[in-house]
């Protein structure tokens, strides 16, 4: 398998993916990281930063961006999995509020060190555009302002678009209204994460790929190559977490997909719009996500690939022909301008992590220095950030505003044993599917999908 291959976002950067050197031996450190996606640099990134006597090791199973971080749709978001009323209700509405302000400021906060690094990411903060192309839609666009409003958000967070104003943005088939918030930019994924495994290499943090950790355990990474020790080990694998040794119930491996078309010519941009790069959706329930890329093509994915048994994660899985071509025939719906043979050009995919309650976490259990953050469910780009600062602070041992956050040392149960697991995932992904299917064709909403509804929205 060549690197490049893994998504187009790979196979776009300039020079060759070559692996930085495996760990040489046996080593000592103060913070063991495993895994070299966004959480376990940006983890890096901030530790460094704050104390740069600390010796921090990465240890990654083939190169910076193999996993998600190298692969995904690109929305830098201030999205949360868990929304805010859920949140609300849990944790308080002043504790859900500064997580939803914390992650509106974590937008920022990549951008503004993309900068200083010299990251060239194709960073565009043009905000988020989710499309109603339906009563119903139109239905639920209503009702997410509505919510909004009911937690104190104004027009500056999240507006209703009539559907003129939903088409000048976004020139889709049958928009009939819409949302739109400026709380996202479209980046370039891939350059991000090498980008960022550079600069933590720059802060004098030590990089080592092709080194698979086999076993996780209180002051130890244990890898063929050598035993890293370290006072804090930080498990940072997300999607991959399963095939680590006593992690397998942790979280779900679900698949995202992605293709992307060929270049397209002005004109054809011009009647799609995007013009600011907005990154775009619509309110159906099996989600949908794209960006116009920075060299003028439609980078464009969805969920709704199987749930495979026993949490398996593997190569050959984020291929699913059926997820491609159902892609493709939604990007002509959506824009017929595209022709009846839209020009994809490429075609990828990667697993991401889901917790049995659907709760991303980040933590550090004091007692064993075991640290942990994922389960974001597909919202990981802007999320993880928000990690990695939070995990710095919490390995050093500072309180702070990020340390108080209703996420931070959250506990979520186990999956289930299979095969329950198994059933249980793949029916939430059918009764998503039926429900669009039959919205679409009896024009009302489809209630029993609302139950569903986390497992594959934001
Ligand atoms: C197709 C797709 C589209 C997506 N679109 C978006 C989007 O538009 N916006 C958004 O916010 N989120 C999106 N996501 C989710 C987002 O990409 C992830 O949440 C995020 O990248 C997670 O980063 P991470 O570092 O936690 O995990 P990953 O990037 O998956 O990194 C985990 C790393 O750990 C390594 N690893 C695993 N096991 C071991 C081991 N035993 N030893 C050593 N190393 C190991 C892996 O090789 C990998 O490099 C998408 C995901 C996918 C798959």
């Amino acid at each position: 398998m060549r690197y490049q291959d893994l998504s187009y976002w790979l196979s776009s950067l300039d020079g060759p993916l070559t692996p930085r050197p495996g760990l040489p031996g046996d080593t000592d450190a103060d913070v063991v990281i495993v895994g070299a996606g966004y959480t376990g640099l940006w983890t890096a990134y901030y530790l460094a930063g704050a104390d740069p006597a600390l010796r921090i090791v990465v240890l990654e199973k083939e190169i910076a961006g193999y996993g998600a971080s190298g692969r995904n749709g690109g929305w830098c978001s201030a999205l949360f999995p868990t929304s805010l009323p859920a949140l609300a209700r849990r944790h308080g509405r002043d504790r859900a509020l500064a997580m939803q302000r914390a992650m509106r400021e974590t937008v920022g906060e990549v951008g503004r060190v993309a900068d200083a690094e010299g990251i060239d990411c194709d960073w565009r903060a043009g905000g988020t555009v989710v499309l109603a192309r339906s009563e119903v839609q139109l239905g639920r666009a209503r009702a997410a302002v509505a919510e909004a409003r009911e937690h104190g958000l104004d027009d500056a967070d999240l507006v209703l678009l009539d559907a003129a104003e939903a088409a000048a943005r976004c020139h889709a088939e049958g928009v009939r209204g819409g949302t739109y918030t400026p709380h996202c930019a479209a980046v370039h994924p891939a350059k991000l994460v090498r980008g960022l495994a550079t600069a933590v290499e720059r802060r004098g943090v030590r990089v080592f790929e092709r080194t698979p950790v086999t076993a996780l355990r209180p002051g130890t990474a244990v890898t063929p190559a050598g035993v890293v020790r370290a006072p804090v080990v930080v498990r940072a694998t997300e999607g991959f977490t399963p095939a680590l040794p006593g992690q397998r119930r942790a979280v779900a491996p679900v698949y995202s997909l992605m293709v992307a078309t060929a270049p397209l010519p002005e004109a054809t941009w011009a009647e799609i719009g995007l013009a600011e790069r907005e990154t775009f959706s619509d309110y159906r329930h099996v989600i949908i996500y794209g960006q116009r890329t920075a060299d003028g093509r439609l980078a464009f994915g969805g969920r709704g690939a199987p749930y495979h048994y026993g949490s398996r994660v593997r190569p050959d899985f984020d291929r699913e022909p059926r997820v491609f071509a159902a892609l493709r025939r939604v990007l002509g719906e959506l824009f017929p301008v595209l022709g009846p043979e839209v020009p994809v050009t490429h075609t990828w995919g990667g697993p991401l992590g889901v917790a049995r309650d659907w709760a991303a976490s980040v933590g550090l259990d004091r007692s064993t220095g075991l640290a942990w953050a994922g389960g974001y469910v597909g919202d990981g780009v802007g999320t993880s950030n928000l990690a990695g600062r939070t995990l710095a602070d919490l390995i050093r041992g500072e309180q702070t505003d990020l340390t108080t956050l209703p996420w931070v040392n959250h506990r979520s149960p186990r999956w289930e044993p299979e095969p329950l697991r198994w059933l249980a995932v793949n029916a939430g992904l059918k009764v998503m599917f039926s429900a669009d299917e039959a919205e679409s064709r009896t024009g009302r909403p489809a209630r029993r999908a609302a139950a569903f509804s986390h497992l594959l929205g934001h």
